[in-house]
């Protein structure tokens, strides 16, 4: 990568953003809202049994969000399953499968202490049975030991374009962030930074006194290419390109094409977006054809290359 990955726990990064907070003046209470009403004058919440009131609510619960003031919640179109293990093993590499036709994909992430192993797919098109066979037969392919491991399964956002565009998530007194508001990479699954520069946005709206400027904001940052990239997922996932699936050619290209492998490191530290994703790939499809061609005349010219899954055929 150009960029360097970042791995934090879970518990850490929270802890870092609950610590910035209270160190900014909020008070934190842990506990569980079970309901709000934002019709009075004030906003009302039930907090673990208590009643509170607020002026301004922000709802970030996450992809299962249920607390609602004049929205929808999102549907299995707008959803992904994940299931996973989280295996007490240690590895240095990050590794990613394609599966034929399947709208999502496998991965060996390693982490501080251990290497989550799981798989992702859109809820509307398979089942949790045909993710959990794909994710063990994974695990037997890679010789992955599941000694110790422990199971783990989660839900979260893939919006459809419609959904980023139409959704509601403002209100006078209320508004959404992260994954509540369907902030995450439809094609990755990645929500994190989506989750901040949302949080971030909206604290300034309300900070200037216009909480109604927040959609058109978060637009022009954010929702406008995660809609971009929610309309070419299925393309990139299931479409085909020069007579072979898009995933196999672009492993292909990645192994044989520095100049390929520099833009795909980019999308993926974020360094690259996605609406202008087309012109780049065209603006150099020259100088990656013949850097493809090249190596295949003197296989030297890729020996950095990185190799597929397996060394063997490309995943996909
Ligand atoms: C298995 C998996 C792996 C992922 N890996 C990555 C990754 O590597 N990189 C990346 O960028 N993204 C990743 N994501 C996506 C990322 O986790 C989310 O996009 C991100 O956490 C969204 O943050 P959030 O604060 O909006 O929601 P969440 O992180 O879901 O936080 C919501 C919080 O609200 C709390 N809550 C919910 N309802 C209530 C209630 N009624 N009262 C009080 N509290 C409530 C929940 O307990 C939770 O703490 C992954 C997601 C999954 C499922």
């Amino acid at each position: 990568m150009n960029h360097p990955i970042v791995i934090y726990s879970r518990a850490v990064l929270n802890g870092l953003l609950l610590d910035r907070a209270t160190a900014a003046g909020c008070t934190t209470i842990r506990s569980r809202v079970s309901q709000v009403d934002t019709n009075g004058a004030r906003v009302n919440l039930v907090v673990g049994g208590e009643q509170k009131f607020a002026d301004f609510v922000v709802l970030a619960g996450g992809a299962r969000n249920q607390l609602l003031p004049g929205t929808t919640a999102l549907g299995a179109a707008d959803l992904e399953m994940t299931q996973g293990y989280f295996v007490p093993t240690e590895d240095d590499h990050i590794k990613i499968k394609f599966l034929k036709q399947f709208e999502g994909y496998i991965w060996s992430f390693p982490r501080a202490d251990h290497v989550s192993v799981g798989i992702c797919g859109k809820m509307s098109k398979h089942s949790s049975q045909t993710l959990r066979r794909h994710l063990d037969q994974f695990v037997i392919d890679e010789n992955i030991s599941l000694d110790g491991a422990r199971f783990y399964s989660h839900v979260l956002p893939s919006p459809q374009a419609h959904t980023l565009r139409r959704r509601r998530i403002v209100g006078p007194n209320w508004a959404m962030a992260g994954d509540a508001a369907a902030c995450v990479d439809p094609i990755t699954g990645e929500g994190l930074f989506y989750a901040l520069r949302s949080g971030d946005l909206l604290a300034h709206a309300l900070i200037a006194g216009q909480p109604d400027a927040y959609p058109a904001r978060l637009r022009a940052e954010v929702s406008a290419d995660l809609e971009f990239a929610a309309r070419i997922a299925r393309k990139v996932f299931c479409g085909r390109f020069l007579g072979g699936a898009v995933t196999t050619r672009m492993v292909q290209l990645l192994n044989h094409s520095a100049t390929f492998r520099d833009l795909i490191r980019d999308v993926f530290s974020g360094a690259q977006d996605y609406r202008s994703l087309k012109r780049r790939m065209w603006a150099q499809f020259g100088i990656t054809v013949a850097e493809f061609t090249k190596s295949f005349v003197d296989p030297r010219s890729c020996k950095d290359a990185p190799q597929p899954l397996g060394g063997g055929e490309p995943a996909s």
